[in-house]
């Protein structure tokens, strides 16, 4: 639900104009043009032409090194990420003094039939824990991400911590607030992704806090899951806009920016917003959201929705 306040702002629009018609057009001449050449398997849409899987000569995972490196390496990112947890405890603890005044009640204490208290929903990759490594690996090896490759990342539970990401759930925890686990890894990932965490000292690890991926990557059913158990959520945290709401999934890249642009007043404030140039909606809005696309077919993609400066 947007606020009158969000919706009073006008609209700061740069998308480029071309993006979808751009990409259609880009992509079905890329197709045309790459009949017979670009072998895709149907199953996972991996790319299985020799001649751009794992060619020294024209590697497909090149263009994550930079986004790799300034998240394994900027002091930069860890600044994002602090400033983005700092918000977040200074939201928690203004939203939690204003629950307990709805409710003339301590803090985390129930309150009476239906109210379970409250309560924030946080996401977990590239919010909570850090899968930089599993990019890297990637680059190293000139590999695709795989359902299956991510699932023996996710089974070492090996991932560190986001900056600041410990210290913000200690607060929740000490503050009474349940914290809801809701992530798209999947339930055979829970046991691994639980001892990750619990090697890492977080909170609130029993069954019960984690809402992971059962059939859809919409995050929809399980926030309104928690909120039907009696949960006021007061914050919600992720680095993918849909870990905020449903508006923003598999949308064309400049409905994702008007979207954006029509909720600025929840984000800082209901919406703590974390940085991760390695994946997410905005690359597959990149791509018409059709993982099937071959590695040269992305690429293509990729620089199509460019938009350079207007220099000779
Ligand atoms: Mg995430």
């Amino acid at each position: 639900m947007l606020s009158i306040r969000s919706a009073c702002f006008a609209p700061i629009f740069r998308a480029p104009a071309f993006p979808l018609a751009a990409l259609l057009l880009g992509t079905a001449s890329l197709l045309t043009s790459c009949q017979g050449s670009v072998a895709v398997s149907p199953g996972t849409g991996e790319n299985t032409d020799p001649t751009t899987v794992g060619s020294s000569a024209s590697p497909t995972q090149e263009y994550l090194v930079g986004a790799t490196l300034f998240v394994q390496t900027a002091a930069e990112y860890r600044a994002l990420c602090y400033q983005a947890y700092s918000l977040a405890e200074q939201r928690l603890v203004e939203h939690l003094h204003a629950w307990e005044a709805d409710h003339g009640a301590r803090s985390g204490r129930p309150t009476g039939a239906g109210k379970a208290g409250p309560a924030i929903i946080t996401d977990l990759d590239e919010t909570v824990l850090d899968n930089s490594a599993y990019t890297a690996w990637q680059i190293e090896n000139e590999k695709p991400y795989t359902p299956e490759t991510w699932a023996e990342w996710t089974a070492l539970a090996e991932a560190p911590l986001v900056p600041g990401a410990a210290d913000f759930l200690h607060l929740a925890d000490s503050l009474g607030v349940q914290i809801f686990y809701v992530s798209n890894r999947k339930q055979n990932e829970r046991p691994a992704t639980i001892s990750n965490m619990a090697e890492l000292g977080l909170p609130q690890l029993d069954t019960t806090h984690f809402f992971l991926k059962t059939t859809t990557s919409d995050k929809t059913e399980r926030r309104e899951k928690i909120e039907a158990l009696g949960y006021d959520v007061l914050l919600y945290l992720g680095d993918n806009l849909g870990d905020f709401d449903a508006r923003w999934d598999k949308q064309p890249v400049a409905v994702r920016a008007e979207r954006a642009d029509a909720a600025r007043a929840d984000f800082g404030r209901r919406f703590i917003v974390f940085p991760n140039p390695l994946y997410g909606s905005w690359e597959g809005a990149l791509y018409g959201y059709d993982w099937g696309l071959s590695m040269a077919e992305r690429n293509a993609a990729r620089r199509e929705a460019l938009q350079p400066a207007s220099l000779p």
